[in-house]
């Protein structure tokens, strides 16, 4: 079997003393996999994706990400976030900073790299996701799905080992979606550890070695994408399904 790289066991959160939003998530990926999580709105799909980086906090259970169990250690959390990009539908771009300097400020101020390096890596990621040419302009000066590109970039820009998307498309013009999605299909290929919270079902069928549908915080179903899109296990993807294909 392939090693882990994140595992949950029997993972709970509530948000408050009474909302269970995350039910026994118990979760393995593989180096490498590539995961698609669907389902209604509501149903924790970005809480459980958040508490991989501990944007979130789970109060039972265990979540392991490369090896380092999160937990209160907040040096686990910082050596986790280290190896974690994350992506998200509203870019969270700095609209004060050029692009460029939205790629080297955390590999300069968190990473301690020089600037000439950060530069370099900077442009040798805005190159991987075709905006090279848009680096000394600001976030609002450029389309939305230009915006979702850099915001790619700069995740990328700490060498994450795992990438995380939370609807990265849904904010985008539908004529703009395919360029995002694009360049996602390229990272798959390139062998990253890949979460990604959409609905854009294409790309489940092109990229995801693995569909996981959510619902009322629990894992419902896990399947290949063959097998989820033509033959759900379960009457609630069944249900699911009908409503957004
Ligand atoms: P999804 O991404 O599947 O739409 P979320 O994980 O964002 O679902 O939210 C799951 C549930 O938790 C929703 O009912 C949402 O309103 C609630 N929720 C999300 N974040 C918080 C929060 N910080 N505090 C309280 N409730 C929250
Ligand atoms: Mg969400």
């Amino acid at each position: 079997m392939a090693e882990s790289i994140i595992r949950f066991e029997k993972v709970n959160k509530w948000y408050g003393n009474n909302f269970h939003v995350l039910r026994d998530i118990d979760l393995n990926v593989a180096r490498g996999e590539k995961i698609v999580i669907c389902g209604p709105s509501g149903s924790g799909k970005s809480t459980l994706i958040r508490c991989i980086n501990r944007l979130e906090e789970h109060q039972e259970g265990r979540l392991v990400v490369d090896g380092v169990e999160l937990s209160d250690d907040v040096k686990a959390v910082d050596e986790v976030r280290k190896k974690v990009g994350m992506v998200f539908q509203q870019f969270n771009l700095f609209p004060h900073l050029t692009v460029l300097d939205n790629l080297t400020l955390s590999p300069m101020w968190v990473g301690k790299l020089p600037r000439k390096e950060a530069v370099e890596k900077a442009m040798q990621q805005l190159e991987r996701v075709r905006i090279a040419d848009q680096a000394g302009k600001y976030p609002l000066q450029l389309s939305g799905g230009q915006q979702q590109r850099v915001a790619i970039a700069r995740a990328l820009c700490l060498t994450p080992k795992i990438m995380l998307f939370d609807e990265p498309t849904s904010a985008l013009d539908p004529e703009m979606i395919k360029e995002v999605l694009d360049v996602m299909i390229e990272l798959a290929d390139q062998g990253i550890t890949m979460l990604c919270v959409t609905h854009e079902m294409g790309f489940a069928k092109a990229v995801a070695d693995c569909v996981i549908f959510m619902d009322e915080g629990q894992i419902v179903e896990s399947s290949p994408p063959h097998e989820f899109f033509n033959n759900p296990k379960s009457e609630r993807s069944r249900d699911f399904l009908s409503k957004i294909l």
